[in-house]
C-alpha cells in the first residue's frame, strides 16, 4: 500500500513512518469519534485505519452512538467551543456524560493507545481501564466560550496528552500537548487524478454548464462555513464576471443543524439558475473530486475552521483557493503565494475577480498550492506524527539513546 506514495509523499516521511511502524508493530491503536460519515474527522479516519493495519498496527475505529437529544447537546458544545454564545445546563452536561457511559459499556475500549476525537466522546476518559489515552481536538478553539471550555477541560485534563491542529488552539491544561495538522490522501477517490470521462460524468449528472467559470465551495451546511457569505460574494462578482456558483455539501450524522442551514441557503439563492446547491449523499468522493477539478476558483469562506480539509484538497488539484483567515486555513494558505486569505465578503469577491481575470496568476498560485500540500499536508506525514506522539509518550522520561 505504501508503494503508492513513493514519488508523491516526501521520502523522509515514508522512512520515519516505516521506522515507527517497526517500533510499534503489533500494538493496538483505537480511535473513537462520533460519526463515520460527513466531515473531516471521518474523512481522515476512513483512509488512515487501513494504513495503520498495513504497517502492522492493530488499528480499530469505534463510533459512539447517541440520540437526537445527545447530538443537539454536542452541537451546542461544538458551537460554544468555536465561540458562539450557547448555554449548556448542568442537566445537558449530565446527559453528555450519561450517554458516554452507555457507550463505554458497549464499546471495547481496551488498546495500547487510544485517541478520542473531539468533544462528543471526551467523557469516555472517565471509563478508561488501561492504555495511553490522548484527546484529539479538531475544532477551532481559538476563542471558546470560557464556561463551556472550562467544563469540557475537566475531561480533557484527565488524558495523558492532547493534540491540536494549530498551535494557537492549545491552552494550558497541565498535560502534554502536541500540534499535528490534518491531511489529505492523494490516492483516495477524493483526490486521485480523474479522467475527462469521469469528470464529464459528474458534470452531466448535475447538469453543470462549462461555458462559464465555476466558483465552488464544498462544505457541510454549517453557519461557520458561511455559505450565505459565499452567495453574497458571488453576487458581487457576478456584476462584472459571468460565472456560476456551486455549493456542494452533504449531511453529517452528528450535525443536526444541517437541514436548517440548507434551507437558509436555498432561500438566499432565491432560485438563481446559476447557483447550484448540490446536496450530495455521503461518500460522494468522486463527484467532489470532479467538482474541485472543474472549478476556476475554490472558496472556503469559513468564519471558524479547525483545519479545513477542503482547502488542501483543492490546492492538491492545482486550484487557487480563497479562504477565510481563520483557524487552520492560514496554515495552508500563504497569502498571495498558495492562495488568498480574506476577512470579508467584499474581500472574497475582490480576490475571486482578481483570479478570474488573471489566469496566469491563478495557475501559478495553484501550482504553489499543490507543492505546499505535498510537503506538509499528505496523510503519510500525519500518520508519522501520530505514531511519533504515541512513541514519545510511551518513552517519556527515557533518554534518546535508551529508546
Ligand atoms: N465533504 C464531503 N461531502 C460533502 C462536503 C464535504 O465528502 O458534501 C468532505 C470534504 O471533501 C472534506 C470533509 O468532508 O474532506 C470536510 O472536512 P473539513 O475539514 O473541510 O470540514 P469539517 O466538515 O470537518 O468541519
Amino acid at each position: 500500500m505504501f508503494d503508492q506514495y513513493l514519488g508523491i509523499s516526501p521520502k523522509s516521511d515514508l522512512l520515519l513512518l516505516q521506522m515507527l511502524g517497526e517500533k510499534l508493530h503489533k500494538r493496538s491503536f483505537l480511535h473513537v469519534s462520533s460519526t463515520r460519515e460527513g466531515g473531516g474527522v471521518a474523512e481522515i479516519l476512513q483512509r488512515m485505519i487501513p494504513m495503520f493495519t498495513e504497517i502492522g498496527i492493530q488499528a480499530r475505529w469505534e463510533i459512539i452512538e447517541g440520540d437526537t437529544k445527545f447530538f443537539n447537546i454536542t452541537k451546542k458544545i461544538h458551537n460554544a467551543m468555536q465561540g458562539n454564545p450557547e448555554r449548556i445546563t448542568k442537566k445537558m452536561w449530565d446527559y453528555h456524560y450519561e450517554i458516554n457511559g452507555k457507550n463505554a459499556d458497549k464499546l471495547d475500549l481496551e488498546a495500547d493507545a487510544v485517541l478520542i476525537h473531539d468533544p462528543q466522546p471526551a467523557p469516555l476518559i472517565e471509563f478508561k481501564k488501561s492504555g495511553l489515552w490522548m484527546w484529539r481536538c479538531h475544532i477551532d478553539v481559538s476563542n471558546p466560550k470560557k464556561e463551556v471550555s472550562d467544563y469540557l477541560c475537566r475531561y480533557c485534563e484527565k488524558y495523558t496528552a492532547a493534540i491540536f491542529s494549530v498551535a494557537k488552539f492549545a491552552r494550558k491544561m497541565g498535560i502534554d500537548e502536541f500540534i499535528v495538522s490534518p491531511s489529505i490522501d492523494p490516492v483516495s477517490e477524493k483526490n486521485r487524478e480523474l479522467t475527462d470521462e469521469e469528470i464529464n460524468k459528474t458534470l452531466n449528472k448535475f447538469q453543470i454548464p462549462t461555458n462559464r467559470p465555476i466558483i465552488l465551495q464544498v462544505s457541510r451546511f454549517d453557519r461557520f462555513k458561511d455559505p450565505i457569505g459565499v452567495i453574497k460574494a458571488y453576487r458581487i462578482v457576478k456584476k462584472y464576471n459571468d460565472c456560476i456558483l456551486i455549493l456542494a455539501g452533504s449531511p453529517a450524522t452528528d450535525d443536526p443543524e444541517g437541514e436548517i442551514v440548507l434551507n437558509e441557503v436555498k432561500e438566499c439563492a432565491a432560485n438563481d439558475p446559476d447557483i447550484y446547491i448540490l446536496l450530495l449523499p455521503p461518500f460522494s468522493d468522486k463527484d467532489i473530486n470532479a467538482l474541485q477539478r472543474v472549478a476556476a476558483v475554490v472558496l472556503q469562506k469559513s468564519l471558524k475552521e479547525g483545519f479545513g480539509l477542503t482547502v488542501s484538497e483543492s490546492m492538491w488539484k492545482g486550484k487557487p483557493v480563497i479562504g477565510g483567515a481563520v483557524g487552520g486555513i492560514p496554515l495552508q494558505i500563504i497569502h498571495g503565494v498558495t492562495g488568498f486569505l480574506v476577512h470579508s465578503i467584499e474581500g472574497a469577491a475582490f480576490r475571486t475577480r482578481q483570479l478570474l481575470n488573471n489566469i496566469e496568476m491563478a495557475k501559478r498560485i495553484g501550482e504553489n498550492g499543490r507543492e505546499y500540500v505535498r510537503k506538509n499536508f499528505l496523510i503519510t506525514r500525519q500518520i508519522r506524527d501520530y505514531l511519533g506522539v504515541w512513541y514519545i509518550m510511551e518513552n517519556k522520561g527515557r533518554s534518546i539513546i535508551e529508546i
